[in-house]
């Protein structure tokens, strides 16, 4: 699905991957469950690109229903691997940076917990570290916004000259609008609260979240 001019997003993803165009190649930001990879490089082919032509790709973080399809997408695509340093650690071992809170009900706790068996992440080692307001040279300069909170190193990635957040599970949406790391899932609710502040303040005019639709409207939208 086009969201702007050289903006995608592959659709039928369990945490939704984005496709970024620049010059120099593609970017993909977070890769979905396992075996994700596979509608996202139809996704690449149906832009009339091929897997080579992917240069990067980015994840917000470590859960497995976002880089549940990283392996297998590095592999086809040889594109360049990119995570903070507490998710890339995460990333390496194969877990979650973090530990789903035992108490209190949650749809998507059940769901991970009895999924997980089933669905490793295989462990993989990034090839580059994130840091706090680091820019990478994709859309005209694509910064990295710390936002832990959901976990522990989670990162957004801000596009200040178009205006697009891609918030990862830091801000999910629905249709009555933005809100924040969903409880059961948050590694701590107050740093996840900061972090919904921080990314107010940017003035995004679109938010990409890892969940949930586009919000191309996004002034005035972001939870309180
Ligand atoms: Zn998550």
């Amino acid at each position: 699905m086009k969201i702007i001019e050289n903006l995608f997003l592959v659709p039928g993803v369990v945490a939704n991957p984005y496709i970024l165009v620049d010059a120099d190649g593609l970017t993909i930001i977070d890769t979905g469950l396992p075996r994700s990879e596979r509608k996202i490089l139809a996704y690449v082919s149906s832009l009339s690109r091929s897997a080579c032509d992917v240069k990067r790709i980015i994840l917000t973080h470590a859960d497995l229903d976002h880089v549940g399809g990283l392996t297998a997408l590095h592999k086809s695509t040889g594109g360049r691997t990119f995570a903070s340093r507490i998710e890339a650690d995460a990333i390496a071992s194969g877990v979650p940076s973090r530990q789903i809170k035992a108490s209190g009900f949650s749809v998507m706790r059940l769901m991970f917990s009895l999924l997980r068996p089933f669905m490793k992440a295989i462990p993989f080692q990034v090839d580059e570290i994130l840091t706090d307001g680091q820019s990478l040279p994709v859309l005209g300069g694509l910064r990295v916004i710390e936002t832990s909170g959901h976990t522990p190193g989670h990162i957004s990635l801000f596009a200040p000259s178009i205006g697009v957040l891609f918030s990862g599970d830091s801000l999910v949406t629905d249709e009555s609008g933005i809100h924040g790391s969903r409880s059961g899932l948050t590694w701590d609710d107050a740093k996840a609260r900061e972090a919904e502040r921080k990314q107010a303040a940017l003035g995004a005019r679109i938010v990409c979240p890892g969940h949930g639709p586009v919000i191309m409207d996004a002034t005035g939208k972001f939870p309180l």
